[in-house]
């Protein structure tokens, strides 16, 4: 048997699976046999697949398929299920399990930990540590299917991470999500807070996906304040990037705006907003801040969140207004590694 230096094989295509297996000695039609058995039964380890001759799994234990362990799983009133996993290195990714009506929408990281530092956002408040691999975001997916028992629709990279400074592994992982899994490309998110260039290169893909730009601010004094990753990243010039993302896809983007009482919630701010947007193919997607103990923003009373609706209705913007589910799990927004991280509680209890 020759000595193996291979990369996890999730996230790897037909074509590639079937390449490999002929590198074994194996006929091709195994290839198609190892796809089902990854990405459709879902084994952990090769010796698993009972399809192949004996002899020949016994000799693939240690090739590895890179599925990550379920280290914690908090489950929400709501049926939102939050996962913590524990990647090889030892290091913890979140990602999350959100069911509505018929759908099963998994909320994906991309990185350990947030190089953005933005004010509000408990990941970015926990620092940068690595950027994910293809099959560390395809694996996440797979286990919440898994755990649900249930196909998974829709797929948002919402969780932690900068899915643009990522751009080549998510890429990869929307390809085999798509290709091997069957997520429809409409069905998946990719959520940028926007870096300098990055949307027009990921728009180069032609890619059906919908993106989704984490605006937070009608005008760029905040929005620095809030995101200092944007001081180099003047608004205009990130609104036209979104707007070439329009033209050489022809998808329209959202716009993410999160709510924070009093800092960019106010009238003005809808109108500002409103002028910034007109004629141009979106959606915004307003946010009610989630609180997190590492910053003192508050969430906007109900009237507030109604009145600012209200003012981006009169201006003709497409607006809708999304809570955020799992709360009581601290399934929303990168809060679950930080309190676990922090609270003596036995993991053992809730452990898969
Ligand atoms: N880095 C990407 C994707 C991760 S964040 C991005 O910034 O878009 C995904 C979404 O969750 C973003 O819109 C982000 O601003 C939002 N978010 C982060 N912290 C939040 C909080 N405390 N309350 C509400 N939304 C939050």
């Amino acid at each position: 048997m020759p000595k193996l230096n291979l990369p996890p094989l999730l996230g790897a295509s037909l074509p590639e699976l079937t390449a490999w297996v002929q590198t074994q000695g194996q006929p091709s039609y195994r290839g198609k046999q190892l796809h089902d058995w990854i990405y459709y039964k879902g084994v952990r380890s090769l010796t698993e697949i009972t399809a192949f001759p004996k002899s020949w799994r016994e000799q693939l234990s240690h090739v590895p398929i890179g599925r990550a362990d379920i280290h914690y799983k908090a489950i929400a009133t709501d049926g939102t299920i939050k996962y913590l996993l524990r990647l090889d290195d030892g290091q913890i990714i979140e990602t999350v399990g959100i069911p509505i009506d018929n759908r099963l929408t998994v909320c994906v990281s991309t990185q350990v930990g947030c190089p953005m530092a933005c004010d509000f956002c408990a990941t970015g408040k926990g620092g940068f540590q690595r950027n994910l691999a293809r099959h560390e975001i395809v694996d996440q997916v797979l286990t919440v299917q898994q755990d649900f028992q249930r196909r998974v629709s829709h797929i948002v990279f919402m969780g932690m991470g900068e899915p643009l400074l990522n751009l080549e592994q998510v890429l990869a992982a929307i390809r085999s999500l798509n290709q091997d899994i069957g997520i429809g490309a409409r069905n998946i998110t990719v959520s940028t807070v926007g870096i300098p260039g990055r949307i027009r290169q990921f728009a180069q893909h032609h890619l059906q996906v919908t993106l989704a730009v984490s605006l937070h601010a009608s005008n760029q004094t905040i929005r620095e304040q809030l995101i200092p990753s944007a001081r180099p990243y003047p608004l205009a010039d990130l609104l036209n990037e979104c707007r070439e993302y329009v033209e050489i896809t022809g998808r329209r983007v959202t716009f993410e705006y999160i709510l924070l009482a009093g800092v960019n919630d106010l009238s003005e701010h809808a109108h500002e907003l409103s002028k910034h947007l007109r004629g141009f193919q979106s959606h915004v997607n307003l946010i009610p801040y989630n609180p997190i103990s590492e910053a003192d923003y508050q969430r906007p009373s109900r009237d507030r969140i109604d009145n600012f609706v209200k003012i981006l209705k009169q201006q003709h913007i497409a607006v809708s207004v999304r809570y955020s589910r799992g709360l009581d799990a601290d399934a929303a927004c990168g809060q679950l590694r930080a309190t676990v991280n922090q609270s003596s509680m036995s993991f053992r209890h809730s452990q898969k």
